[in-house]
């Protein structure tokens, strides 16, 4: 059992599930491969139950933790040699500047209530990262992976799918954590494609998020009102298709036309 804080009740506005297994703890961490020299930030180390199985391979990361009794806390546990915590929201925390220089490793069992905006802020800078592990429920890694056709497939898979190339590594059941969570948790590792192909990303956000509006409707019915039949053609889309027909790939040749055309 992992060494941890007496008497820290589990914050529910914070999504703390704290990790208690160290069969998963080092599983995780053995799937992160930490080493000596590499910027790593971990996102939530809690009661740092991955944090010193990371630190045992790296020597030294980076945490941010948005509750101030664990930041405190974890500044007690650990020399400033090994740990640099950051007391911060990770949401707002200013990732462009903390990137610079050599580039990241990003680690973290995440809060579950703010793991969808957290990947979309984080794609922001990916071209500043070397690969991102998280631990996420496993119905969003089912969503982030899925493939166009799949039921799962959606805005989520999309967007992320269009920067990273992803994979599940493994599930971990609920009585892993304290307290337990209702769902099974997945571990997904991301890499961020070397050459994602260049778009605008306001119109690609846009066309994303409107296509998939209504899931049940045609692209035409989501896009009408903004985008012609014709130029869904030349993107290489039938107007007839559902957005979870759609390869991410058409869905950028669609956000070019749509910038392009200043639509
Ligand atoms: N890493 C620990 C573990 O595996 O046991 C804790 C994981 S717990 C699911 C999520 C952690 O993220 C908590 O420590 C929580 O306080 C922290 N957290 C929640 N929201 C955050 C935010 N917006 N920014 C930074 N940390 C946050």
């Amino acid at each position: 059992m992992a060494e941890v804080l007496k008497h820290h009740k589990a914050r529910k506005r914070f999504g703390q599930n704290f990790l208690n297994d160290d069969y998963w703890i080092q599983k995780i961490a053995d799937a992160v491969d930490p080493q000596q020299g590499q910027k790593i930030i971990e996102i939530g180390p809690g009661q740092a139950a991955l944090t010193r199985q990371l630190i045992a391979g790296a020597s030294h990361i980076f945490c941010v933790e948005i509750d101030r009794d664990l930041a405190a806390w974890l500044r007690t546990q650990f020399s400033s040699g090994a740990l640099t915590i950051i007391e911060a929201d990770a949401l707002k925390f200013d990732w462009r500047t903390f990137s610079e220089g050599e580039k990241l490793r990003v680690v973290g069992n995440l809060p579950y209530n703010i793991s969808s905006p957290l990947l979309f802020k984080l794609a922001e800078i990916s071209d500043r990262v070397v690969d991102q592990h998280f631990m996420l429920q496993k119905e969003v890694v089912d969503r982030m992976t899925a493939a166009p056709g799949s039921k799962t497939y959606g805005r989520l898979s999309v967007m992320l799918q269009h920067k990273y190339r992803m994979a599940k590594l493994f599930d971990v059941p609920p009585e892993a954590f304290t307290p337990a969570p209702k769902v099974v948790s997945s571990v997904v590792r991301m890499i961020p494609l070397e050459n994602p192909a260049e778009v605008d990303e306001k119109a690609f956000h846009d066309v994303v998020a409107a296509s998939f509006a209504m899931r049940r409707k045609t692209l035409r019915n989501n896009l009408s009102k903004w985008i012609s039949d014709d130029m869904i053609r030349e993107a290489g889309i039938q107007p007839e298709q559902r957005a979870e027909t759609i390869p991410v790939e058409n869905f950028i040749r669609l956000a070019r036309l749509v910038s392009e055309n200043n639509v």
